[in-house]
């Protein structure tokens, strides 16, 4: 099958990989008819709507039964009490005796809740993102219409959506989902970044995915962003044996990273989870160069007990063998909320209260983190490094790596990802002991650009010279100091970015476990002098992945 077939569309390709298979639609919000038909059998609507509450709320139920992710099925069964919530069905009840249908009714007593919860504020306003999802599916199954959120199918698909919440993306699975198809988000989204460490091929950025349909079998190619429809079974069957293929061969690529002429640069993961842990010794990773915990608590209303966490962090260092893992403190703010750090209502959330900043109101979660984290490293003897998201320049950097040490914690460093650390990163260096490129909000803030935004990817370029010149700014000053600087944003994923990296004086590389064999091998295909040649010429503007 030619993935050139004039049946083709195309987006940014995200995840490499290839997948076929039926699409299924994620379904939007169900929108209500602006007129209703009379109501002429109240008792009769009254019974459509409790049968649709309790059908909700036992989805819901039997979703969380078989949820693997605790933390979603405690909001899967959160969520369910409230479609069985007595005082709801009353609120039904009395909008259906003032004339509204069923549907119209729901949507009428949940608002009226909503309003009440937003009132109280804190803790009460974060479950109305909870309300609406019962009102959605409610609503959906009153009107007959698609089912919104990640669809429920007997066999796996190719999802294709708007975009993604993050609190939608905890429930995905490679068992569910073959690829994934946003019309919106940019490659540094967060929906990117997950699809990423599942390694489900990826396609975001495509406003003409609006066009496919439920069910029709199309082909995804996470690398080219090239996505063909009305392909054969047989086309699909192939398409799916050629990957298995190219994974198995992937899987057998082996060794540290090193350049032709044998400099070492590690080669670590970028992980979320456990699963994700598991997957170093898997590809022979040296370690981990970024731990994102923040995706642990997506979906968390309060804090995590120091206990929990310790557990938590225990199963993830276990599973490291002794190998090297960079634990980043959570990162809440702006495209990742956590409803018990983030500040609602912030005009400008990417300029605001995000990653350590969120310490300057809240020092506790900060710390109760550190606490859990130095318990889990004694517990498990685990090489830790901590790092924290945000800093902008070396006081900051000084409070977290100070914190960081009395917690017990004796290996702190910071992220570089606002070009203020970038330029100031010798400053940083006198009081930290390691840095970290976090690449995708470097470029955010350096070209002025939204890494949500799709349309503007060309400004998001990673090789953009103004991002290498700050990279390289960086690197050098580690190099004087003889500290480490990595890179672990997903620039560090690019097998023909990787040797321009350590062309800069980048020590390490932390990246997405599928994305480590082809690394490794662009590595080992250039010398030391190459890459600085490459870096000279990158810096010079000579490359750029759109062209
Ligand atoms: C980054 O910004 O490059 C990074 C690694 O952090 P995140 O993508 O989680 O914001
Ligand atoms: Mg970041």
């Amino acid at each position: 099958m030619s993935l050139a077939s004039p049946a083709s569309i195309t987006g940014i390709g995200v995840s490499p990989g290839r997948a076929a298979g039926p699409v299924a639609l994620m379904g939007p919000r169900p929108r209500l008819p602006a007129e209703y038909a009379e109501v002429r059998d109240p008792d009769a609507e009254v019974r459509a709507a409790i049968a649709a509450l309790t059908q909700t709320a036992e989805e819901l139920e039997v979703r969380a039964a078989a949820s693997a992710i605790p933390a979603a099925a405690e909001v899967l069964e959160a969520t369910a009490m409230i479609a069985r919530d007595p005082s709801l069905e009353e609120a039904v009840r009395s909008a259906i005796a003032k004339g509204e249908p069923a549907a119209w009714a729901v949507d009428r007593a949940i608002d009226a809740f909503r309003a009440m919860l937003l009132d109280l504020g804190g803790y009460m306003a974060e479950r109305v993102g909870d309300l609406d999802d019962v009102r959605d599916r409610t609503v959906a199954r009153l009107l007959g219409v698609p089912m919104p959120g990640i669809p429920e199918r007997d066999s796996p698909y190719i999802l294709v959506a708007d975009d993604l919440a993050p609190a939608d993306t905890v429930t995905l699975t490679t068992e569910r989902v073959l690829a994934l198809v946003t019309i919106r988000g940019g490659p540094t989204s967060h929906t990117a970044i997950l699809a990423r460490s599942l390694g489900l091929p990826a396609v975001v950025a495509c406003p003409a995915a609006a066009v496919l349909t439920e069910g029709e079998l199309v082909a995804v190619d996470g690398t080219t962003g090239v996505i063909v429809s009305g392909i054969s079974t047989q086309d699909a069957v192939s398409t799916n044996r050629a990957e298995q293929a190219r994974r198995a061969a992937r899987a057998a690529s082996r060794g540290p990273g090193r350049t032709a002429d044998g400099h070492p640069v590690a080669l670590l993961l970028n992980i979320g989870d456990a699963t994700g842990a598991a997957k170093v010794a898997a590809v022979d990773a040296e370690g981990v160069g970024l731990f994102r915990t923040e995706f642990l608590y997506l979906d968390r209303s309060e804090a995590p007990s120091v206990e929990e966490q310790v557990a938590l962090y225990e199963g993830v260092l276990d599973a490291m063998a002794g190998r090297k893992i960079v634990v980043r403190t959570l990162d809440a703010g702006a495209d990742k909320p956590l409803p018990f750090l983030t500040q609602e209502g912030e005009p400008n959330p990417a300029l605001g209260v995000r990653g350590l900043r969120t310490a300057r109101r809240d020092p506790n979660v900060l710390t109760d983190q550190l606490t859990a984290l130095a318990r889990a490293q004694q517990a498990t003897r685990a090489v830790v490094w901590v790092m924290a998201p945000m800093v902008a320049t070396a006081a900051e950097a000084k409070w977290f790596t100070d914190l960081a040490h009395a917690h017990g914690l004796p290996i702190a460093g910071v992220m570089v990802e606002i070009p203020a650390a970038a330029l100031r990163a010798a400053d940083l260096l006198e009081h930290t002991d390691f840095l970290s490129i976090g690449t995708n909000d470097l470029a955010q803030y350096t070209l002025a650009t939204d890494r949500m935004a799709g349309e503007l990817a060309d400004l998001l370029d990673p090789w953009q010279p103004a991002l290498l010149e700050l990279i390289g700014i960086t690197a050098r000053a580690g190099a004087a100091a003889g500290k480490s600087v990595g890179v672990c944003g997903e620039a560090a994923a690019s097998p023909t970015l990787a040797p321009v990296l350590v062309g800069l004086g980048v020590t390490s590389l932390s990246m997405s476990a599928t994305a480590v064999a082809d690394v490794r091998d662009a590595l080992a295909a250039v010398s030391l002098a190459e890459c600085r040649e490459m870096a000279a010429n990158a810096l010079a503007g000579g490359r750029s992945i759109l062209g």
